[in-house]
């Protein structure tokens, strides 16, 4: 029940009606009996400043932010943990003591979900694309300790940007290369794959997977970020070459529980999270 009392967080975006986060929180609040209610708020790009002062004004206790206010929103924010401030992008925010706050557990959800299979310490890992949950899942996978990361990504100039921003910020071994022959050579002894381009997202399910199952070896760990469908044209070579999976949707789980536990002090059990979006799914 909503009282006076119930403590308000949620989800700023445009759209935001899609987004899975508002079941998965509002179903942990609900078991873990916190007086918690988590609403979607539909922000337009030219009111995100009025929304970050509306809801310190309004004592909202927190907001995840999604697409496109992910890099703007830093402007309206008092100050950043480290991650966040490193990845130069904002998917949390907390308000505390009149203070906007902003976090990054993007790529701390992509790490988490990767180690359930292999943790990514001195691992070589081959990342697909240079853009906005490139750059979250590129900085902590090698804040986490990754020997070294190699960067494909269509616009190679995007890449270098990367790369150059990670080894500037964190001294790390980063490459870059196309999509051509030079990836194939960097798969052979790749220890991790992960693809955080869009491709083979709903409705483009029938899109060539960028990597074929003849370029994964068996030991190879594939995570695709893309989380609709569930088995998307990556994971489908992945399951040929009978490599490691790993589902997007456990990176969104866990990115939405490292939410959960700055708002509330709190971490979530991991089934309720997946249980709310099973349900969504079939309901
Ligand atoms: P973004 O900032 O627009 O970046 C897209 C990247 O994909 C860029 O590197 C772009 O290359 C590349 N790309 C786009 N279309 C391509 C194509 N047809 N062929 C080859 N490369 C292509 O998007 P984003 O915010 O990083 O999101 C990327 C994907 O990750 C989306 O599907 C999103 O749903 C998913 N995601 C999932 C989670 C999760 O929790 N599982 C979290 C965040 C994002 P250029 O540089 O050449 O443009």
């Amino acid at each position: 029940m909503i009282t006076g009392k119930t403590n308000v967080v949620g989800i700023i975006g445009n759209p935001v009606e899609h987004s899975l986060s508002p079941l998965m929180h509002n179903a942990a609040f609900k078991h873990l009996n916190l007086d918690y209610i988590y609403v979607p708020f539909l922000v337009s790009n030219n009111s995100l400043e009025d929304a970050i002062k509306g809801a310190k004004s309004l004592n909202i206790k927190g907001l995840n932010v999604t697409i496109p206010h992910k890099t703007e929103v830093i402007k309206y924010l008092d100050s950043m943990d480290k991650s966040a401030e490193f990845i130069g992008a904002v998917n949390t925010v907390k308000f505390e003591d009149d203070q906007a706050i902003g976090f990054n557990t993007d790529g701390i959800g992509a790490v988490k979900a990767i180690e359930e299979v292999s943790s990514v310490k001195d691992k070589k890992v081959v990342m697909l694309g240079a853009g906005g949950a490139a750059r979250a899942v590129a900085f902590q996978i090698l804040i986490d300790g990754a020997g070294s990361l190699v960067i494909a990504n269509r616009t190679p100039e995007n890449a270098f940007n990367l790369q150059n921003e990670l080894k500037d910020k964190l001294n790390s071994d980063v490459k870059t290369t196309d999509f051509g022959e030079k990836l194939e050579n960097e798969l052979k002894d790749a220890d991790i794959l992960i693809n955080t381009t869009p491709i083979g997202m709903y409705p483009n399910i029938d899109q060539e997977s960028l990597v074929k199952a003849e370029l994964m070896h068996s030991n190879l760990v594939v995570n695709d970020l893309v989380y609709n469908p569930l088995k998307t044209c990556l994971l489908k070579e992945c399951e040929k070459a009978n490599a490691q999976a790993v589902s997007g949707i456990k990176m969104l789980i866990y990115q939405g529980i490292e939410s959960f536990k700055i708002w509330t002090g709190v971490y979530p059990p991991f089934e309720i999270f997946e249980n709310a979006i099973k349900i969504s799914q079939n309901p």
